[in-house]
């Protein structure tokens, strides 16, 4: 063994093989694998070897687009075989929501180059004559859907990654990591210790054990999974016989089950209501190639109904049950990335798909490490997008709820109800009796709306508008017409002081810091240029800011501000998390009830739009900032949290004459839409750029130099490829929900990444990105957007229909 290196790679399942050949493949050849027994010895030997590129995240999708193309090139770099059969794939829609997700899903692939195919049940039943067509209502066909030889294909990163200098280790395992003073690690093995300036993680179902070396608990899991293989089957031989090709895969959503061809017989696997963890506190070591004991009994529901959707299956004798485990994370995307908190330390676990994802996995960790940035949106399976309350409980709850839930839909509306309520603010209680509907906002309980007295506070779940849409409209008609309360406890807040910190966040930002008692709104870019920020910063004093941002990018945030802190401590930064919450009020009456509840001048002269105060209010200590998301006049009021309670009620007690409101997160999505505002992981994600999203008044190319800011001049001088637009849709029951295809004389030419009812314009709304050249064609109905199937007329906006001069805003 080397007693240095650049990279040691803990793990040699098809995740660690995949990112040690993409990390020779950027150019870092002084590499290594260290694994604990052979390569493939977790989870990855007894994988059933199935790929597809259906994900729930376009760019994830993308990703195992990426990964099933790659197969090819490793077979020809490395001279092993993959076993590659590209034998497409069904899914088998069993209800008219079912087929409505899979039209969705055909629409999303159009954008993403994805060839997809709808089909009637008949059709597909043409090309999978094993099921019965009166069970289902339709199919989607994807061609790219295959399946593979596990062990082949594992082989062949790892020689490819030979091939490139890299070096491997078997039966070496690694027992601790020390940090090492320069940011390295001290990688202690079986075999011998080896310095390395950057660790990787690909420990599959020991990264739990990994990370703990570290001192971190990461949320991953692993679950039992079975699968059968049944001996020869007639059916299957004569229609090879007939056809000259193998049977295409089918995933059959009703029963729980997937099925493929292995050799003259199937391989049918399930994802069980019924399941269960495997070794929830600790994987043992020891654990080597032996198989977990098989209960039929906790999927036969899964089989009966199997048997009964594909009579053949009924007849076929079993030749084998495999139970295996393998690694989930709660939302079931991977775990990719760089710790916050740890130099050089870094993820690419929890990967379930290893063979759909595993090469994109790959991709993304080597660009991540060579070129400080993956090079594309990998935000779904940013190891950043849990927190700190993602317990160890917390996880399980959830693996178990997103096992159980692999094939069922999960509706735009829906909120799942594992693990909840996690966190809640003093006011869960109050707002509860209020009539409240709850939803998960980055771990905190968080209003989405509020039932009238008499309506039961509860969503009907539905691709369509829903019972909430009247009772939002009343809430978004309350704010317009007067005022509106909600919590805004769930937005990140963070502190910047010390003498360095307006510099540091001038190099950071690229709007200019305000003036004290002054608040901006700004993007921040990466080197490339790209949006990985937007904020809004309050300058206190000399040396102290406040910023507010996205509450589900606070450790991807914290990430990237911790990597950019001098080193000479003249900046301190830290999150506030539940330590400073807060209520906004907006509407028209607005500032009347602040006054009310304070004795300083509240007036518009005395306190500007975009003006932040540190004052008492309803007699406890408070800072306001004169900016509200909804588009309208209003104030965020931020307290610590032992004040929030009595704010709220003192808000209520004020407001009672003036027709004060609740209103919930959908309201304020529906008012922001109506001002165009963009909001952040939907319009403004790393993929954009500034100018393409529309920000071009909030980056200041004169100011001091700032990160991304040649990048942003040349794409201020190119203007891009592209620019968000908002448009007006000819929707009838049912809204745009994001990742729907536009289309512009009969091409598919842009996405939406967000939309709604716009409840006081009246009107349906959508924000998407198109080419930029197409970006005035303001042409009544020049577009079509693509909802559930259907392609609905879309006619560009360029000014807001709410308050384009934004009169109401700064009067
Ligand atoms: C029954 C079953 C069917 C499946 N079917 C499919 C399928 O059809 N398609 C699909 O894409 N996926 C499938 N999977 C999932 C797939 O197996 C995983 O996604 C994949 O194996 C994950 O690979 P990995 O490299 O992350 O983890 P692992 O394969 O678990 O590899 C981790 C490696 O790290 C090593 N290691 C851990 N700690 C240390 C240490 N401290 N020192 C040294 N070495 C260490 C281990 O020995 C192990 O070899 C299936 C899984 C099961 C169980």
């Amino acid at each position: 063994m080397k007693s240095h290196t650049q990279v040691a790679v803990i793990g040699g399942g098809v995740v660690g093989c995949s990112v040690l050949y993409h990390l020779t493949k950027a150019g870092w050849k002084d590499v290594v694998l260290i694994e604990r027994d052979q390569l493939t010895s977790g989870s990855t030997w007894h994988a059933a070897g199935g790929f597809h590129t259906l994900n729930g995240d376009p760019n994830v999708a993308k990703l195992q687009g990426y990964t099933i193309g790659l197969y090819d090139e490793l077979e020809k770099i490395s001279g092993q075989s993959c076993g590659l059969h590209r034998s497409g794939g069904l899914m088998l829609a069993d209800t008219p929501e079912r087929m409505e997700w899979l039209k969705m899903a055909h629409a999303r692939a159009r954008y993403l180059g994805l060839e997809t195919e709808l089909l009637t049940a008949k059709e597909a039943q043409a090309l999978f004559p094993l099921m019965e067509a009166k069970y289902f209502v339709g199919a989607m066909l994807d061609k790219a859907d295959g399946n593979l030889d596990p062990s082949g294909t594992t082989h062949a990163y790892a020689k490819s990654a030979r091939i490139n200098g890299a070096e491997i280790y078997l039966k070496t395992r690694v027992t601790d990591l020390k940090p090492c003073k320069d940011g390295g690690w001290d990688v202690i093995t079986n075999q011998g210790n080896i310095r390395a300036e950057h660790v990787v993680n690909c420990g599959g179902l020991w990264a739990r054990e990994v990370g703990r070396m570290v001192g971190i608990e990461l949320p991953v899991l692993a679950m039992e999974h079975m699968y059968l293989v049944t001996d020869e089957m007639p059916e299957v031989v004569t229609f090879n016989k007939e056809r000259g090709h193998e049977l295409p895969h089918a995933i059959d959503f009703k029963a729980e089950i997937y099925m493929r061809q292995e050799r003259s017989g199937m391989v049918l696997g399930t994802y069980e209501k019924d399941c269960r963890p495997w070794q929830p506190r600790q994987t043992p070591w020891d654990f080597g190639t032996e198989l977990l004991e098989p209960d039929l009994d906790r999927i036969a529901p899964s089989l009966e109904l199997g048997h009964k959707h594909f009579p053949a299956m009924a007849k076929a004798g079993i030749k084998r049950i495999i139970n295996g485990p393998f690694t989930f994370s709660p939302d079931g995307n991977p775990l990719v990335g760089p710790v916050q908190g740890l130099r050089n330390f870094w993820c690419a676990c929890a990967v379930m798909a290893g063979f759909s994802q595993g090469g994109g996995v790959g991709l993304a960790l080597s660009q991540w490490m060579v070129n400080g940035d993956p090079g594309f949106d990998v935000w779904a399976m940013d190891i950043a997008r849990f927190g700190e309350w993602a317990t160890r409980s917390y996880t399980n709850e959830k693996v178990r709820e997103n096992y159980s839930r692999r094939f069922s839909i999960r509706f735009p509306n829906e909120e799942l109800p594992a693990a909840r309520p996690q966190q809640t603010t003093a006011l869960y209680d109050a707002m509860i009796a209020q009539g409240a509907v709850m939803g998960d906002s980055w771990g905190l309980e968080t209003p989405l709306w509020f039932a009238p007295k008499g309506v039961e506070p509860k969503d009907i779940v539905s691709f369509h508008r829903s019972n909430d849409f009247k009772h939002v409209k009343a809430e978004c008609l309350g704010v317009r017409n007067g005022v509106g309360v909600t919590e805004i406890a769930n937005f990140a807040k963070y502190g910047f002081e010390g003498p360095g910190a307006e510099a540091f966040l001038s190099r950071l930002m690229t709007n200019k810091m305000p003036r004290t008692g002054r608040l901006i709104l700004t993007p921040m870019l990466n080197p490339q240029g790209k949006l990985i920020g937007d904020f809004t910063i309050a300058k206190v004093s000399d040396d102290r800011f406040l910023m507010w941002g996205s509450s589900q990018a606070q450790k991807y945030h914290m990430r990237w501000f911790e990597k950019q802190l001098p080193a000479d401590g003249s900046v301190m930064v830290h999150r506030y998390d539940m330590r400073l919450v807060g209520l906004s009020i907006a509407g028209p009456r607005s500032r009347e009830l602040l006054q009310r509840l304070t004795d300083e001048d509240v007036s518009n002269a005395a306190f500007k739009f975009m003006d932040h105060r540190a004052m008492d209010i309803a007699n406890l200590p408070a800072m306001i900032n004169r900016v509200t998301y909804t588009g309208d006049l209003g104030y965020e009021i931020w307290v610590m949290p032992e004040y929030q309670r009595r704010l709220f009620l003192a808000v209520q007690e004020a407001g009672k004459d003036l027709g004060l409101v609740n209103f919930g997160m959908r309201a304020l999505l529906s008012l922001r839409l109506e001002k165009n505002f963009p909001t952040w992981y939907r319009e403004l994600r790393p993929i954009y750029g500034p100018f393409e999203a529309g920000l071009d008044r909030f980056v200041d190319l004169t100011k001091n130099d700032f990160i991304g800011r040649e990048a942003a001049m040349k794409e201020k001088q190119s203007g891009g490829k592209l620019r968000r637009v908002t448009m007006v849709v000819d929707a009838s029951d049912a809204d745009v929900l994001g990742d729907e295809p536009i289309w512009h004389k009969g091409q598919v030419i842009g996405w939406v990444t967000s939309g709604g009812y716009g409840h006081y314009v009246d009107k349906s709304l959508a924000q998407g990105y198109v080419p930029k050249e197409l970006a005035n064609d303001t042409a009544k109905s020049a577009f079509e957007i693509e909802i559930l199937g259907e392609r609905r007329k879309a006619t560009i906006i360029t000014e807001p229909l709410f308050d384009p001069e934004a009169k109401r805003m700064r009067g």
